[in-house]
């Protein structure tokens, strides 16, 4: 193994404060949508604002402006005009909890957004970073989200134990943290979670 991938992933794993290494990690919540006719109804908008801290506005105006279309919204549900499956709508919402959620830093949820003299900053109360809204966009291009979703199946050559016992591996820009997997084997994992550049996975077969 290459000193430059040990590196990476030793600067993958340092960057996790303590107390998130310990703590149970975030749960993505799952959009629950419904197309009806020419109209797509996102039914828990209330639910998934309430999970990241965000006001539903927010993610209402997001996935309107990203999806290029018109709708209405209140504080439980949205509708948009336009057919748009649940998975699409998933993969926006994960790229706005990308980009507005979770702190690059430790992948913990627990941030407030925060301006000062005209700039936007995301503020992590887990672990005290602070990043511009900004710079935390150009660190997350949007096809690099799209390439890989929850329930996809990658396979990985697990290089490293986590300190929770889990498998790590590179994978791309990814660090995969995958349960049920041991250094040294070689495994089909399913994903099961995305935080920025983390994923998260369970081993479904060791190959070796
Ligand atoms: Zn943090």
């Amino acid at each position: 193994m290459s000193t430059e991938y040990e590196t990476l992933l030793d600067r993958a794993y340092n960057k996790l404060p303590e107390t998130v290494k310990e703590h149970s990690r975030f749960v993505t919540p799952k959009v629950v949508a419904l197309i009806q006719g020419k109209t797509t109804f996102l039914k828990n908008l209330g639910e998934i604002s309430k999970a990241v801290n965000r006001e539903p506005d927010a993610i209402a105006k997001y996935l309107i402006r990203e999806f290029g279309t018109s709708g209405t919204y209140d504080s439980q549900h949205l509708s948009m005009k336009g057919q748009f499956r649940q998975n699409q709508i998933q993969e926006k919402f994960e790229t706005y909890l990308a980009q507005y959620v979770i702190c690059p830093d430790c992948g913990r949820p627990d941030t407030k957004i925060m301006q000062e003299r005209r700039i936007s900053f995301l503020k992590c109360e887990a672990c005290g970073s602070r990043h511009p809204l900004a710079a935390i966009k150009a660190t997350v291009p949007k096809d690099e989200t799209k390439k890989i979703a929850v329930g996809d199946e990658v396979t990985v050559q697990i290089t490293r134990t986590g300190k929770r016992g889990d498998g790590m591996a590179l994978l791309g820009q990814y660090v995969v943290f995958v349960t049920n997997a041991r250094e040294g084997q070689r495994v089909r994992a399913k994903i099961t979670g995305i935080q920025g550049t983390r994923l998260f996975a369970n081993a479904v077969e060791i190959l070796k």
